[in-house]
């Protein structure tokens, strides 16, 4: 991931293949210790594969950190991105409109269907987090409702690594490094599935955590909410968490009731990942009235992040001066005829629907490694955003101890055997830990046979060295 913040608490292999020690300045001294073995360099990618530079092959499982939705190496996009900048790369949206970006915005509001008509295109995920927040803001100001400002979120969550983003980020360790330099947001209870409280189910509970929402939106006074922001499939704080239906009505009819606005933060979950083009197309009468898009959107080809909101919300902000918020990178040119192409790459084949079907095959397959390998407690997930989490007893669920490094030990011997797998091991294991298996969109029945053998095999090798 490029974000600092999830580098510190996501899981890392500490050895890899090439094991020499580091000679002359730091290499990515951002993300890596003195201590830690170097990574391999990476030499090229193409479908769901990437190759070193010693010729090592690794199969994307996770898409990075679940980004690369239509695969490494696209003709298509490439060239696209080709002949954009044979046109123009960049000219700043303060002069000039450029059609990259309206072709984007069209092709997005068309599958993002009604109330989601209007796009605004940022760099990332953090980015469109804080856009999404200040969209907000303006609207409530522009409305009149200026004493709106607080936006809760849940815990845990993670929203982004900028200042903003880490105070609805909850349970990240950046927020007790950088949670004093902002302001931390209130946070409901994420409806967890797995453990569950005493006497609950997790329907029950995931009601009971809908309700506490609307409990901490009265204690903090409805008139200072502004918005609700939740991840309908969580991606790496939650371990692929699937927010039930009947949860996010209740959230929406709450949402309403105190004139709150709700964000879906889908900069994971978006754009096919988890089977429809948004997460929110699979709920009826559940329209969040701000949705965030970043990783799939231009599928790691260029840093892409988009907020979407509905036509009257827009022009009500336009009325007043328009949105006042905005990077030397917005609406970029470049970014944005990536985006179109990454969007037909998606439309043209039906990527959201290869997502549901081969998501349904790798939950299958993946219940099936369940029965034989003790650590797996719970497989989660929805479409191709799936979670293994890790347990040391299935029994009782217990999160192995922190000494043992569960997590970091099974990417390693992933990474070994040529298999990458985006992981996290929540702060103190409070909330447990989980391998994210994620691959790209493109995956056929015999790549996910090929995942899941590998899963299986590091999973032996792990159970082994125990
Ligand atoms: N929201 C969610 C749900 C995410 O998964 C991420 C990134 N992992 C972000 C926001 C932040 O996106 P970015 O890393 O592009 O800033």
């Amino acid at each position: 991931s490029g974000s600092p913040s999830q580098s510190c608490t996501a899981s890392h292999p500490s050895s890899s293949a090439d094991a020499r020690p580091r000679q002359g300045g730091p290499v990515q001294f951002f993300y890596q210790s003195p201590t830690e073995a170097r990574r391999p360099t990476v030499a090229r990618g193409e479908g769901i594969y990437l190759w070193d530079t010693t010729g090592k092959r690794y199969v994307d499982a996770s898409s990075g950190p679940i980004a690369v939705n239509i695969g490494h190496g696209n003709q298509r996009v490439m060239q696209a991105a080709m002949r954009q900048m044979e046109k123009v790369s960049y000219a700043s949206r303060l002069f000039f409109e450029n059609d990259a970006n309206a072709q984007l915005a069209d092709l997005i509001a068309q599958h993002a269907g009604p109330g989601l008509e209007r796009a605004f295109f940022v760099s990332g995920g953090s980015e469109a987090t804080e856009a999404a927040m200040k969209l907000a803001r303006q609207h409530a100001v522009v409305r009149g409702e200026s004493s709106r400002w607080k936006v809760i979120s849940r815990n845990p969550s993670y929203h982004g690594s900028t200042l903003g983003a880490v105070g609805v980020s909850g349970d990240f360790v950046s927020e007790g490094m950088y949670g004093v330099m902002t302001r931390i947001m209130p946070k409901a209870p994420a409806p967890f599935s797995y453990r569950i409280p005493d006497g609950q189910t997790a329907e029950t509970y995931a009601m009971a955590c809908a309700d506490e929402l609307e409990n901490i939106i009265e204690q903090e006074g409805p008139q200072t909410v502004l918005a609700f922001i939740m991840e309908p499939v969580g991606g790496l704080a939650t371990g692929a968490l699937v927010s039930t239906e009947a949860y996010c009505r209740r959230v929406r009819e709450i949402c309403t009731r105190h004139g709150v606005l709700l964000i879906f933060d889908e900069v994971m979950s978006g754009v096919g990942r988890t089977g429809t083009f948004l997460t929110s197309h699979q709920f009826q009468n559940v329209q969040p009235d701000l949705v965030t898009l970043a990783k799939g959107l231009a599928s790691g080809y260029t840093p892409l992040g988009a907020v979407l909101a509905s036509r009257s919300m827009v022009e009500e902000i336009s009325s007043t001066g328009g949105f006042m918020h905005g990077h030397t990178y917005s609406s970029n040119p470049l970014s944005c005829a990536i985006g179109v192409a990454t969007m037909q790459e998606t439309i043209d084949n039906d990527l959201p629907h290869n997502s549901a079907v081969m998501g349904e095959y790798l939950r299958e397959k993946l219940l099936a490694l369940q029965t034989r390998h003790e650590v797996i407690g719970d497989v989660r997930g929805k479409g191709l955003l799936m979670a293994l989490e890790i347990v040391s007893d299935k029994a009782s669920k217990t999160v192995f101890p922190g000494g043992i490094n569960a997590i970091s030990t099974i990417v390693n011997l992933a990474m070994q055997r040529g298999l990458l797998l985006y992981s996290r091991r929540t702060a103190q294991g409070r909330y447990g830990e989980w391998l994210m298996v994620a691959p790209p969109l493109i995956v056929t029945r015999e790549e996910i046979d090929l995942i899941t053998d590998l899963i299986d095999n590091t999973l032996t090798a792990f159970a082994n060295q125990l």
